[in-house]
C-alpha cells in the first residue's frame, strides 16, 4: 500500500493499512509464528543487531505480523508511528518507563481504569514517578496541579465507567504550555469514534483486548505517537519484553477490519439501552454521554462520532441490591471484559475498582449502587428483557 496514507478513509486504512506481502503473495495477512530470523551472513547479522540495517532480529523487538498491526493502528489514529504490546497495561507501563524519569511528575484523571491507578500509585511511585489525581472535567484543577517537574498529563475520555468527558484540545494546550505530553487512553472510543491526535494529544494508548479484538479472544495493547516517542518505547520493550504476540496481532488485524461497523452498532445499542434505563423506575441515575442531560454531552458530540458501548447506572439501593440485579440476569455475561460481541455486566466497586481504597473509589465516583453494562451485539430487546429480570428481583 502507498505509504502516504493521508488521503485514505478510515475504513480503507482499517482493511489495507500496513499490508506488506511475503513472497507467497498471500491475500490475507500472514501469521509469522517465529521467534527469530535468519541472516545471510555474519556482517548482515552484525549490522541488523546494531540497528544500522532494517530487518528482523527477534520477535521481542519486531515481528512482521505485529508490524502490520502497528502500521495499521498508527495510520488509523493519524500517528507517525506505533508499537504493539502484550496488553493494554503493558502499553501504559512501557510508555511511562520510556518517556518519564524518577523525579518526574504526572497528572492523571481520577476517572481512569482501576489498574492504571494501581500501576501509578503502587508501582511506578516506587521508582520515583510522582502522580497527582484530578477530576477529568475540571480544567482549573488540572492547571492548579501543574508543577515545575510535570512531564505528562494522562486521561481516558470518556472515562470508565461513568463516561466523564475530558476536553482533549484544552488539556493538550495546557500540557504543551508546560512542555509536558498529553497521553490519552483511547480504548473506549477507538479511532472509529475519536482520534485524540487531531485534538493535539501526543501519545494514544490502547487496550486492543477490548473493541479492537471485539470478540473477547486475545490480550494486547498499542501505543502510537511521534517516531521519536515510539522508538523510545520500542527500545524499552526490546529490553524489558512485553511485546505483542504475533498470533494476537493477527487476531487484532482481523478485528480492525470490522472495527467501525462494530463500534457503531455497540454505540447504537448502548444509546437505546441508556434511554430505556433513564426512564426505568428502579434506576436512580444513568451515566452515558449520549444522553442530552449528561454534563459531557456537548463536548463528547464535538470530539466523538458516537458515544460508545458502555453504559453505567446506579440503582436505588446499595451493594446488596446491585448484586441481586446482576445475579438475577440470565443472558448477560458476568465478567469485567468489554468491547465484546457478548454483552457483559459487572459491579465495578467490588471488581474492576475493588483494589482501590475507599477514598480513591469515592473520588472516582464508584458507588456500591453502580452497575456497568458493556453493550454487545445481541438484539437490544433481549438485553433489556434480561436486565428487567434483574430489576424484578429488587
Ligand atoms: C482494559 C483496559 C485497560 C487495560 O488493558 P488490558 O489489555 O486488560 O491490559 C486499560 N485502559 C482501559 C480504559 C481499559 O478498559
Amino acid at each position: 500500500m502507498n505509504k502516504d496514507n493521508k488521503k485514505l478513509g478510515l475504513d480503507t486504512l482499517a482493511i489495507r493499512g500496513g499490508i506488506s506481502r511475503s513472497h507467497e503473495q498471500e491475500h490475507s495477512e500472514a501469521l509469522f509464528l517465529t521467534s527469530s530470523y535468519v541472516f545471510d551472513n555474519a556482517e548482515q547479522a552484525a549490522l541488523t543487531f546494531a540497528n544500522e540495517r532494517d530487518g528482523n532480529v527477534y520477535s521481542r523487538y519486531t515481528n512482521p505480523t505485529v508490524r502490520v498491526f502497528e502500521e495499521r493502528i498508527a495510520a488509523m489514529e493519524g500517528a507517525e508511528e506505533g508499537i504493539g504490546t502484550a496488553s493494554g497495561m503493558a502499553a501504559i507501563l512501557c510508555t511511562c518507563m520510556a518517556l518519564f524519569n524518577a523525579g518526574d511528575h504526572i497528572i492523571c484523571s481520577k476517572d481512569v481504569f482501576g489498574a492504571t491507578i494501581s500501576l501509578f500509585t503502587k508501582h511506578l511511585s516506587r521508582f520515583g514517578l510522582e502522580v497527582s489525581y484530578v477530576a477529568l472535567d475540571d480544567l482549573d484543577a488540572w492547571r492548579a496541579a501543574i508543577q515545575p517537574n510535570t512531564k505528562g498529563l494522562f486521561i481516558e475520555s470518556p472515562s470508565n465507567p461513568r463516561a466523564v468527558v475530558g476536553d482533549i484540545r484544552a488539556l493538550a494546550d495546557l500540557a504543551h504550555e508546560h512542555e509536558a505530553l498529553l497521553l490519552v487512553d483511547n480504548c473506549f472510543c477507538t479511532p472509529a469514534l475519536q482520534k485524540p491526535i487531531e485534538f493535539g494529544a501526543d501519545i494514544v494508548i490502547h487496550s486492543a483486548t477490548k473493541y479492537i479484538d471485539g470478540q473477547g479472544r486475545a490480550l494486547g495493547g498499542a501505543v502510537v505517537g511521534s517516531k521519536e516517542h515510539i522508538d523510545a518505547v520500542r527500545m524499552f520493550i526490546r529490553a524489558a519484553g512485553p511485546y505483542m504476540s504475533p498470533f494476537n496481532a493477527w487476531v487484532f488485524l482481523k478485528g480492525l477490519e470490522t472495527l467501525r461497523l462494530r463500534v457503531e452498532a455497540h454505540s447504537a445499542g448502548a444509546m437505546a439501552l441508556a434511554l430505556w434505563l433513564n426512564e426505568h423506575p428502579k434506576v436512580a441515575k444513568v451515566y452515558y454521554a449520549g444522553l442530552p442531560d449528561h454534563p459531557g454531552h456537548e463536548l463528547a458530540k464535538a470530539q466523538q462520532k458516537a458515544f460508545g458501548g458502555v453504559v453505567a447506572f446506579e440503582i436505588h439501593g446499595g451493594r446488596e441490591q446491585a448484586w441481586k440485579v446482576i445475579d438475577s440476569t440470565q443472558l448477560l455475561s458476568l465478567t469485567a471484559n468489554l468491547g465484546d460481541a457478548k454483552t457483559t455486566i459487572v459491579h465495578p466497586a467490588t471488581t474492576t475498582h475493588g483494589s482501590l481504597t475507599d477514598e480513591q473509589r469515592e473520588q472516582a465516583g464508584i458507588r456500591d449502587s453502580l452497575i456497568r453494562v458493556a453493550v454487545g451485539l445481541e438484539d437490544i430487546e433481549d438485553i433489556k428483557a434480561d436486565l428487567e429480570l434483574g430489576f424484578s428481583a429488587i
